[in-house]
């Protein structure tokens, strides 16, 4: 019988057998991907658990699709069903230009108070990567979701919220670097306490049970100082006020030389990860897109504000196969609230056109059959995924860059992988 998984006392899922998940098709290339998706995804229970499990998938409306049929962007059933079903997985969806909206995924995340934007980064052989060595990139990045600039406190010069803000920082406050009064326009950044524990609390977590060797706090602290300054800050202090037996920070870790009477050498914290204690330092952000060109093995888990978590995704991604392969899911931790999504956009152009790349949205599966403890059905496809692209049989978008490969439509591509399930 179908069912809803629930969050249990402990904080940990209770999944059912046979569980209800809904999904959003997505639109422009989201209906040809979906369709691709969720084959591999069904083929691949079915050969994990036997017919023992199987997913009860529930269709819910949003984006173009759901506007098209009732007028609406985001109806509130859509959003109820992403509540009372807890775990849900999406296609891309339209942004609507102009009517209130920004973003329906920002609306989504911010709704449903989904903190982390997870977005694992590792390379699967074969796949065409602008690194000569992407096999060492494997990291796993932890955006801050619902704080930033992304709050969407902004106010256009000229308007009267923007007078008052003016007056209240130049009278009150002595603000004497707004360089262009009469035209400038402002925005505000908020970043909390809360906000950045629980994001960081999540990260380190996580590089525990996944015995990961380091969490980066990644920051623009030097010029930000109490918004992404503090942000490090928190996640120190966090760090050693409840993980103390789990973690290093570096600070811990160059006080105890410093007694001693010795150098302190990067390596040496390698060694301390290795002996089972996640290793916590931080990198100011430009730095840290520059070292995770250089020497991304010295990278795991990073936890970062909204908006260099912005960045740094899309530009990771980009070394290890862009974003047609890239998987991603929002998640509120405490609540067990969780949407799994592709993280490219609907191409218009090729919508219906069955050529693109569905693997996006299949790794974001495999994210969400991690979540729900279905491991071994994310084993399987993962599995597939690196043996079809190793056998150079791609979507149009890796045939390009690829030599001698095959190319396949996007169902073709679906077909080959339940094949090598
Ligand atoms: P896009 O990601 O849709 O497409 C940019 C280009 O990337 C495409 O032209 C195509 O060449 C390539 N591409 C994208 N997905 C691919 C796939 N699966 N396989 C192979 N190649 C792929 O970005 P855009 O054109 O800037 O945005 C189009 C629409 O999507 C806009 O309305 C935008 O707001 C929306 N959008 C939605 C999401 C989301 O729902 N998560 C994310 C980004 C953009």
């Amino acid at each position: 019988m179908a069912d809803k998984i629930t969050l249990g006392s402990n904080g940990s899922l209770n999944v059912p057998n046979h569980p209800v998940i809904p999904f959003i098709e997505g639109d422009g290339i989201g209906p040809d991907i979906w369709s691709a998706s969720v084959r591999v995804f069904d083929a691949a229970v079915e050969k994990a658990y036997g017919g023992e499990r199987k997913i009860e998938w529930k269709e819910v409306l949003a984006g173009q699709k759901a506007f098209d049929a009732n007028g609406e962007w985001m109806p509130q059933e859509t959003m109820d069903a992403f509540r009372e079903y807890l775990i849900s997985i999406k296609g891309p969806l339209t942004t609507p230009v102009g009517g209130g909206i920004r973003s329906l995924n920002v609306m989504l995340r911010q709704t449903l108070d989904l903190y982390t934007c997870l977005r694992p980064v590792k390379h699967f052989e074969g796949v065409p990567s602008p690194m000569w060595h992407p096999e060492n990139v494997d990291m796993v990045i932890f955006r801050e979701n619902t704080e930033d600039i992304y709050a969407g406190i902004e106010y256009m010069h000229g308007s009267e919220e923007v007078d008052e803000l003016k007056t209240l920082l130049i009278e009150k406050f002595g603000v004497k670097s707004i360089r262009f009064p009469d035209t400038v326009s402002l925005g505000i950044k908020p970043v909390s306490k809360e906000g950045s524990e629980r994001l960081i609390r999540s990260a380190i977590q996580y590089a525990i049970d996944h015995k990961k060797p380091s969490v980066t706090l990644v920051h623009k602290g030097n010029i930000m100082k109490f918004t992404e300054g503090a942000f490090k800050q928190y996640g120190y202090e966090l760090a050693e006020r409840e993980f103390a037996d789990q973690v290093y920070t570096w600070n811990q870790w160059t006080a105890t030389k410093k007694e001693n009477g010795e150098d302190v050498a990067n390596e040496e914290m390698k060694v301390a990860a290795m002996g089972g204690r996640v290793i916590i330092k931080d990198s100011i952000a430009d730095n840290f897109l520059q070292q995770a060109l250089l020497a991304p093995q010295d990278y795991s888990v990073i936890a970062t504000l909204n908006l260099n978590g912005d960045y740094v995704s899309d530009a990771l991604a980009a070394q290890v196969g862009g974003i047609g392969i890239a998987p991603g899911a929002n998640i509120n931790f405490q609540t067990g609230n969780a949407i799994f999504e592709a993280t490219h956009g609907t191409a218009p152009r090729f919508a219906n056109t069955d050529t693109m790349n569905p693997s996006s949205v299949i790794l974001s599966g495999t994210m969400m059959f991690d979540y729900m403890g279905w491991n071994e059905v994310s084993d399987l496809i993962k599995n597939a995924v690196s043996k079809t692209i190793k056998a150079k049989t791609v979507t149009i978008d890796f045939h390009k860059l690829m030599k001698d490969a095959t190319l396949c439509k996007t169902s073709e591509f679906a077909n080959q992988l339940i094949k090598n399930l």
